[in-house]
């Protein structure tokens, strides 16, 4: 009996949680995992954002570092198997905890870990493990980054260049990344695709605005937080709700309506085949409205 129970705790120790990780490549220099269009759930894992990684010559860096501990060493696992490179830098484009609680994973490879000053303003690494399954947050602990870019610092490593526009656009930690050798550029959740954005802790100027300026950047592939368009145009479907939230919610303050009001009856219907419409869009419209009320 012992022996069979030994060999249960064997196989399950051997054939635990995987999340099952396949990169795709997006050009010859970039490889990107792309998460699931929903919400952290106890299917994805946490595993609904995107993780890129940058080749450069003789290592890699890791744009956001993903959801836990186990989805990063996976990651690196795979991205091993297509170049045996060390992972030497892993930038946070932001402090939401999707984005950077694999950060425990590749400190302890020895990577040096970059993002914006602002980084601990709405920081938030709290709730991933309430909404996934415990054997995926598995020695998920919060790794904080070891170097922080000042407002419109940019730092060049490799062919790549980090730059922090220290504009208050998703959250107040936003900064951007651009590969100059492959015209790419990777930008965090400045960029959803396929499902609707959070406002949450962002601005609506601040993020137009973030958007205008990477845009006049030379690339061709462009990069989102969530989301499978690689596209250079793949910006659009975030700059073209954010400009309508913000004229429905002027017009609504305009003409009197109240926040919860204007929360229930501004929709938005070309929106609403997409994932996380109903959970996303009143919140958005609220918040919206909070913003604007004062201006
Ligand atoms: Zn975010």
């Amino acid at each position: 009996m012992k022996f069979i129970i030994g060999i249960l705790i064997s196989v399950n120790l051997l054939f635990g949680f995987s999340y099952n990780l396949e990169p795709k490549a997006v050009n010859n220099d970039i490889y990107c995992f792309f998460g699931d269009v929903k919400e952290p759930n106890k299917h994805n894992n946490g595993f609904m954002v995107n993780s890129c990684y940058i080749k450069e010559d003789g290592f890699y860096i890791v744009v956001d570092s993903g959801p836990t501990y186990i989805f990063a060493k996976e990651s690196f696992e795979a991205m091993k198997k297509i170049d045996d490179l060390p992972v030497k830098y892993v930038i946070n484009t932001h402090s939401h905890d999707d984005h950077f609680l694999g950060n425990g994973y590749f400190k302890s490879l020895g990577a040096v870990i970059y993002a914006s000053e602002k980084f601990h303003e709405n920081r938030n690494d709290g709730r991933m493990h309430e909404h996934i399954l415990p054997e995926a947050f598995d020695g998920t602990t919060t790794v904080l980054p070891d170097k922080y870019l000042t407002n419109a610092e940019e730092i060049i490593l490799g062919t790549t260049k980090i730059i922090n526009k220290g504009l208050h656009g998703h959250s107040t930690s936003d900064i951007i990344v651009y590969n100059e050798k492959s015209k790419t550029m990777l930008v965090g959740d400045l960029v959803f695709n396929e499902r609707v954005l959070a406002l949450r802790d962002g601005t609506i100027k601040g993020w137009l605005d973030y958007i205008e300026f990477f845009k006049a950047y030379d690339y061709e592939y462009l990069i989102g937080g969530h989301g499978h368009d690689t596209s250079r145009q793949s910006y659009i479907f975030t700059k073209d709700y954010l400009t309508r939230l913000e004229n429905e919610v002027r017009k609504a303050i305009e003409m009197g309506d109240g926040i919860d009001e204007s929360a229930k009856i501004i929709k938005f219907d070309d929106f609403s085949d997409y994932a996380l419409y109903e959970e996303l869009h009143s919140k958005n419209v609220f918040k919206a409205y909070q913003l604007l009320e004062w201006e």
